[in-house]
């Protein structure tokens, strides 16, 4: 699932650590109390709509509580003992911000359709408050998405699954994942059954791709995608605290991906997909998220989230001289046979070189 967090203002890492950090966060938020609810623009019906956007503290991911996804730190935005109660409360909130918009997104730190994260009087509660709108969209691993469960979703559902990846080695070496890309395919092929919405989330570069390797496979698993979704939301790596990706991040072993490889993506795949594509990147401009040489990145994120509602390619069209470093950092890779940070690679390898020249 896209791994999504209310920003907050944190003291610089390194003064505090990051278990007493997570302890001391933990201690002032209440399980009364959704982690975030904002407002944002998203598309319905073919057209951008406004959309209420709530996230709500559960007691996390099943999965994540086993170990989890490589890159997920929905284990930091959960708690632990959120009851019924408290997350009726949480809906109450988020029922007083709400302002009759016709799009309204509940994320979790996991599943909405696993019972033991979102007891089913709440997600009932959920859509009956929610009915009038016109989506309402969750997120789920394919395996809370059950033929039964699928019969009782409301007629504006739309699920979101957590694809990332179509092939079975990135899912289960780079990812971790848990399911396989079939899992994800029945799931969705249940939802259009019964006629209802499908976004399928895809990760540019998990850990261990290189920046090839990371085009060509967000390529075929849109495509695989395409048969049973309505949009798909390419990701983009954000180095998330706490997380093996992090781990992997802070010793140059990996860099997140270029925003040039995210276009080259929707460039490979527009006119070759039914579902809409779209990316709003988490993080983008900063080094642990999406991005270029820092001077084309804001234009370049604002092309995307263009692109993300018109779907049209000429939105993309953004310059910088940066582009050639992209191209010659992927030929670097393929040379090097490696999915390090070059750049910061090369840096250590300089200052290494000039500390013993001095
Ligand atoms: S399935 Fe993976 S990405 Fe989704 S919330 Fe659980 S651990 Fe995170
Ligand atoms: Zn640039």
């Amino acid at each position: 699932m896209k791994p999504c967090h209310a920003v907050k203002m944190l003291p610089p890492e390194g003064l505090i650590s990051n278990d007493v950090l997570e302890g001391l966060m933990k201690e002032k938020r209440s399980p009364r109390e959704p982690e975030a609810v904002w407002k944002e623009k998203d598309m319905a019906g073919g057209r951008p709509v406004d959309a209420m956007v709530v996230i709500l503290r559960t007691n996390g991911c099943c999965w994540a509580k086993t170990g989890g996804c490589s890159m997920c730190g929905y284990r930091q935005a959960s708690l632990g003992g959120v009851t019924e109660e408290d997350l009726n409360k949480q809906l109450d909130s988020a029922l007083s911000a709400y302002k009759d918009e016709p799009f309204v997104k509940i994320y979790t730190s996991g599943s909405f359709l696993d019972e033991c994260e979102i007891p089913l009087s709440i997600r009932e509660r959920a859509f009956r408050e929610f009915e009038g709108c016109e989506r309402i969209l969750f997120e789920s691993r394919p395996e809370f998405v059950t033929e039964d469960v699928v019969k009782t979703l409301p007629r504006n559902a739309t699920v979101a699954l957590g694809l990332e990846s179509s092939d079975p080695a990135v899912l289960e070496r780079s990812i971790n994942k848990g399911f396989t890309p079939d899992d994800v395919r029945r799931a969705g092929n249940l939802v259009k059954k019964e006629g209802l919405s499908v976004r399928t989330y895809l990760i540019l570069k998990p850990p261990f791709l290189s920046e090839s390797e990371a085009i060509a496979d967000a390529v075929s698993s849109a495509l695989f995608a395409d048969a049973f979704s309505d949009e798909i939301s390419v990701n983009p790596l954000n180095v998330q605290r706490g997380t093996l990706t992090e781990r992997l991040w802070k010793n140059g072993e990996l860099r997140s991906p270029w925003i040039w490889s995210l276009f080259d993506v929707m460039e490979r795949l527009s006119g070759n997909v039914s579902a809409r594509l779209m990316s709003y990147p988490s993080g983008g401009g900063s080094q642990r998220g999406v991005h270029n040489c820092g001077a084309c990145d804001a234009s370049a994120l604002e092309a995307m989230e263009k692109f993300s509602s018109s779907g049209n390619l000429a939105d993309l069209r953004v310059t910088c001289k940066c582009k050639n470093a992209w191209t010659r950092y992927m030929e670097a890779e393929r040379l090097l046979g490696t999915a390090a940070d070059i750049d910061r690679g090369l840096n250590n390898e300089l200052m290494i070189q000039r500390r013993s020249d001095g």
